[in-house]
């Protein structure tokens, strides 16, 4: 029973409805359910806030949680147990202690949140969201945060594989990100979320979900920031994607 597959009919619902998932390849659909499977046993959804988490969210969650570590392996979410889901957004008190030594309490209501060695914090109306492809996604933003807080405390610099070069990934995401500040400094419209100027922490984040939910976008707004992250993430979601839009019915069936 613990290890038993997700059930076709509620999988093929649940994946269906989520458009990040397009161009996946029937193998890899198939290796994203075991590892969605896996991922419900080892992990504990936590219903938060008078919410109820239904299997369709369960597996709506698990199958984009597992999306960005579908060529890395379930071992890079060890060491933390629960996704706390709440109805909607959440408001999380965080205290801090500013120059003076005044502690204030901060509640600044939020879409989710990742703790260090802790747990995920998702609003579940939010991570369920089924819309087009618009660069979004909070189920994606807040696993980025775990992959990136596997070295330690998040900073948008996550522990790189053998072979990928610190130097070329500090050059690429420095440069993108003094770019896309100085733009969100203007007010300009950016093509990807502007919440990403907030830390390097943050535009890992937030280019991490559109390099899934708008791998073009991101290919030509900072294309080495792509390659380093098609070079992480072991994927190209670019070339599925137009190898999705040229032959839409093949991957249909
Ligand atoms: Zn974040």
């Amino acid at each position: 029973m613990r290890h038993a597959v997700l059930p076709e009919e509620a999988w093929r619902a649940a994946v269906s409805a989520l458009p990040v998932l397009r161009g996946l390849s029937e193998e890899e659909m198939e290796r994203l359910r075991e590892l969605a499977t896996l991922f419900l046993n080892e992990k504990q959804l936590v219903a938060a806030g008078g919410f109820s988490v239904d299997e369709d969210t369960r597996i709506k969650i698990a199958a984009q949680a597992c999306l960005p570590i579908l060529n890395l392996g379930l071992d890079c979410y060890a060491g933390w147990v629960s996704v706390i889901v709440y109805p909607g957004e959440f408001v999380p008190e965080h205290e801090f202690m500013d120059e003076a030594g005044v502690v204030h309490v901060v509640r600044d209501a939020m879409l989710g949140e990742s703790w260090e060695h802790g747990p995920v914090v998702l609003s579940g109306a939010d991570a369920v969201r089924c819309g087009e492809h618009d660069g979004v996604n909070v189920v994606i933003h807040e696993f980025a945060h775990k992959l990136d807080m596997l070295n330690g405390a998040m900073n948008g610099f996550p522990p790189l594989h053998r072979g990928m070069s610190s130097e070329q990934w500090a050059q690429s995401f420095t440069a993108a990100y003094a770019d896309f500040c100085a733009k969100a400094e203007k007010n300009m419209e950016t093509a990807l979320d502007p919440y990403g100027a907030e830390s390097p922490a943050e535009f890992f984040a937030v280019t991490s979900e559109a390099f899934f939910e708008t791998p073009h976008v991101l290919q030509r707004e900072y294309p080495d920031v792509y390659r380093q992250l098609a070079e992480f993430y072991r994927q190209d979601p670019a070339v599925r994607r137009t190898a999705e839009a040229q032959n839409p019915e093949a991957l249909c069936a």
